[in-house]
Parts: structure tokens; C-alpha cells; sequence
């Protein structure tokens, strides 16, 4: 069974065939560190963290870069407004490395707390400011770019099939989202790869470049970053979909500009988080953190079982009450695997349908469907706990610690519980009821089977 992909650029599911035989380049289009990321923001890294691990269980070998975007984000992806940083540095008081220092920590911790499998390598924009400059002086050699007062711009007109991942030369450009506040562009795709500095303001983030005092734009760090650690053409690009109509045609057509080549063969990108159905937004009190939710006693791993309930190409409608049911899905399993004891042999009849639903386009509702129907097989528990966890590796949900952890039972339960044996073994149902009460005050359930008392505390 093959990996197949939604391939934006050619717009279907297709077979994926890598450039190397064993080794698979991915590119991930990361955060702008300027705010906490809110949950939506952090969805795709789950749904990539699940592409890794298919490929990773195909054999491959998988090369994954990220970029940390420190610098020259503007509020508005076309090339008006304030640098992110910037504004939030002016709001906060606090300098821009600051800022981008504190925010970095937040999404690796986020990451982490999600079980989401580090990059290969992370790079900041501010790193490779130096390769950047010299990307921008090929574009620059080749022809490509003009100067305008405010900085360096792509002539979009020069690339033949500029925008062809979006159809942009069918889609009627909305004039006002995409136009700079002068009229120094020629075409209204056209984008910096290179700002020059407010003439009366010293900026914390800027470098002397041929063309003038200035900073990077947002697009052009991408193609610099997959170019210099995966090559001119890689395996896989993936980002959001709101990446699809101006960040990726750009980066595509600096890339193309410079080497000549496709920049990457499969184009994935995922659908967004809403919230009760609008958008996440701070003013309707509606921008969630996975801080918020920790606060609020859902564990991150209820988040990731909800986020793999869905296909990542569909938005998904997020509200309190589906993470509940998430979370309560979750407390299930492990309460019914917690008793499954010592994984052993296999129980394989489903294992194949697995693996097919992950690898087909990383259907990953319906390989959750196929999870739950080895909990019900007609196997041994131990057998089936085997190919649970094995399936987890893939699912990421850390169902062996979950596990472990509810079948950590405090010293002060275990006296309660074997107080609990002594007054069951006198047939004293009165005081065992007693003692159950007092159990599940300290969150510990307590079944009753042929074997004696068996306890869990389910805690995230
Ligand atoms: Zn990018």
C-alpha cells in the first residue's frame, strides 16, 4: 500500500513517489512568534506530526524543516502594516528578540505537549538574514525585482505561470486586500522580498543590505531555508490554506526564479479551526491557547484526539463540549485497555486497514474508526494491547503513559483500597460502599471482578 496525497498543485490524490528512494524532504511552513498560538494555529502541527510518522513507518527517513518567523510579518500578508513583532514589542514594552525569544519557547513547549515530533531542524528568519540577502541579490541579478521607495519588489508579471498552485489567473484579485498604500507596484501580486527601514525610526531587527538598511520579507525566508537544507526541488510543502493564494505562489515563483526548478512536488494544506462556527478572535473572547484549555483540566492529548477525529482538509467546527466528549472518548480507552496487562503476539486482523486509512491521504477519522475495532476484537487482551500501542505510534496519543499513569494509585488510596478487601472479604457491603465513596473522592474508580478490586485513576 502506497502513500497517497491531496495534491494542491495538481488538485487530486495522488500516489507519492519521493526524489530519494529512502529519504523524504518535508517543508513546514511555521508560526510567527509574536502571540500565544491559538489552538487552531496549532492543528496543523498534529495533522504534519501524523504525516511524519506514516512516512516513518513506510521506511522513510523524513528531513523536516521549519521556519520561525522573528521578523518581517507584517499584519497584512500583502506588504502594508506593521512588522507583528514590532507592534507587539511597542504593546508589551518588551524589545522584539524578547518578544520572539519568549514566544518561540511557548510553541516548542506546545509542540511537546502535544507530542508533536520536533523538526529536524528549526530556523529563525533572523538567522539566515545573510542567506536571504544573497537570495534576494540572485533575484535581484536575474532580472526580477524593481525598487520602490519602501523596498525591493518581485515582478510577479515575470513568471509565466505565477499563482498557477491557486488558479490565480482565473481568480478576479479583490483590490484593497492585496494592494500596497502606494501605487509604486506594477502588478498587484507583486511582493517585497526586501523592505528598507522607516527613514526616522530605528528598528531592533535590521541589517545593511546592497540595496539599503532594511529587513527580509515575510515570503522570502521559506524559499531560502527549504533551498539551503533540502535542495532547489524537496518532497513535500505543507501550510495552511490561507497560504495558498499569496504566501506559496510567492515563495513558488523566488524559488523558480532562482533555480529554475518546481520548489516542492506535493503541495498539502489544511482546512481551519473555528470556533462555534466563527472565526478564533481575541475581541469575542474566542482565541483559545492550549494554556486555556490545560486551565480548564482538558489534557493536550484530548485536543490531538479530537483534532484526528477529523480530515484535515475539512474545517473543523471546535467547541467546549466536542473537546468533552474527546476527552471523555479518551478516558474510555484507557479504561478499558488499563486492565489489558503485558502487550503480547498481535492482533493483526485490522492492522493492515490501519495503516491503509493513515497512508490514504491521512485519513485519520477512519483509522480511528479501525483503533476501536481492535479494542472490540475478538482477541487477547494482551494481543490486542500489542497493536494498540503499535497503532499509537502513529496516532501519537500516548496511550502507554496515559495508561501508566492511571494505574499510578496513590499510597493513600491503596490503605482504602485494602481496608476496602478486608471489609469485602467480612461481607461488610456497607462499609466496602463506604470506602468506594471515599475512592472516588481522591479520583480513584474501583471495578470489582473475579480477580478482587481492580483501580484507576485516570489523571492528565
Ligand atoms: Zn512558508
Amino acid at each position: 500500500m502506497d502513500i497517497r496525497l491531496y495534491n494542491s498543485l495538481t488538485k487530486k490524490k495522488e500516489e507519492f513517489k519521493p526524489i530519494k528512494k529512502k529519504e523524504v524532504g518535508l517543508y513546514t511552513c511555521g508560526p510567527t512568534v509574536y502571540n500565544y498560538p491559538h489552538i487552531g494555529n496549532l492543528m496543523p502541527y498534529i495533522i504534519w506530526d501524523v504525516l511524519k510518522r506514516i512516512l516513518k513507518v513506510k521506511g522513510y527517513k523524513v528531513k523536516h524543516i521549519m521556519n520561525i518567523t522573528d521578523v518581517g510579518h507584517l499584519t497584512s500578508d500583502a506588504d502594508d502594516g506593521e512588522d507583528k513583532l514590532v507592534k507587539a514589542s511597542r504593546e508589551s514594552g518588551k524589545n522584539a528578540w524578547q518578544i520572539a525569544e519568549f514566544f518561540i519557547k511557548v510553541f516548542r513547549n506546545n509542540l511537546s505537549n502535544l507530542n508533536i515530533t520536533e523538526p529536524t531542524k528549526f530556523f529563525r528568519a533572523t538567522d539566515t538574514v545573510k542567506e536571504q540577502i544573497e537570495f534576494v541579490r540572485i533575484l535581484n541579478e536575474k532580472g526580477y525585482l524593481y525598487k520602490t521607495s519602501d523596498g525591493m519588489y518581485f515582478d510577479t508579471a515575470k513568471i509565466e505561470d505565477y499563482g498557477k498552485i491557486a488558479n490565480l489567473a482565473n481568480v478576479e484579485l479583490q483590490e484593497g486586500a492585496r494592494v500596497a498604500k502606494s501605487n509604486e507596484k506594477k502588478n498587484l501580486t507583486d511582493f517585497a522580498v526586501w523592505k528598507f527601514s522607516p527613514e526616522n525610526k530605528i528598528r531592533d531587527m535590521e541589517w545593511e543590505s546592497p540595496w539599503g538598511l532594511g529587513f527580509p520579507g515575510w515570503h522570502l525566508e521559506c524559499s531560502v531555508m527549504s533551498r539551503m537544507e533540502l535542495g532547489d526541488t524537496f518532497d513535500i510543502h505543507t501550510g495552511g490554506i490561507e497560504h495558498l493564494t499569496v504566501h506559496h505562489p510567492n515563495e513558488m515563483a523566488q524559488s523558480e526564479a532562482v533555480t529554475g526548478e518546481l520548489q516542492a512536488n506535493y503541495w498539502l494544506h489544511n482546512a481551519h479551526v473555528k470556533y462555534d462556527g466563527g472565526k478564533m478572535s481575541k475581541s469575542k473572547g474566542t482565541f483559545v491557547t492550549l494554556e486555556d484549555l490545560r486551565a480548564k483540566g482538558f489534557s493536550p492529548m484530548a485536543f490531538r484526539f479530537l483534532i484526528l477525529q477529523n480530515h484535515y482538509r475539512k474545517p473543523l467546527n471546535f467547541t467546549m463540549e466536542s473537546l468533552q466528549a474527546a476527552q471523555n472518548g479518551l478516558e474510555a480507552i484507557i479504561r478499558e485497555i488499563a486492565f489489558y496487562g503485558k502487550p503480547k503476539g498481535r492482533c493483526d486482523k485490522f492492522e493492515e486497514e490501519f495503516y491503509e486509512a493513515v497512508a490514504d491521504n491521512l485519513n485519520t477519522s477512519k483509522a480511528l474508526a479501525v483503533f476501536q475495532k481492535v479494542i472490540d476484537a475478538d482477541c487477547k487482551d494482551s494481543a490486542k494491547l500489542a497493536t494498540i500501542l503499535k497503532m499509537d505510534e502513529v496516532l501519537g496519543l500516548r496511550l502507554d503513559g496515559l495508561v501508566k499513569n492511571a494505574m499510578d494509585i496513590s499510597d493513600e488510596a491503596k490503605i482504602i483500597l485494602d481496608e476496602r478487601a478486608k471489609a469485602r472479604d467480612a461481607k461488610d457491603w456497607e462499609r466496602s460502599d463506604k470506602l468506594r465513596d471515599k475512592l472516588i473522592a481522591l479520583g480513584v474508580e474501583v471495578h470489582d471482578t473475579p480477580d478482587g478490586q481492580k483501580a484507576i485513576h485516570i489523571k492528565f
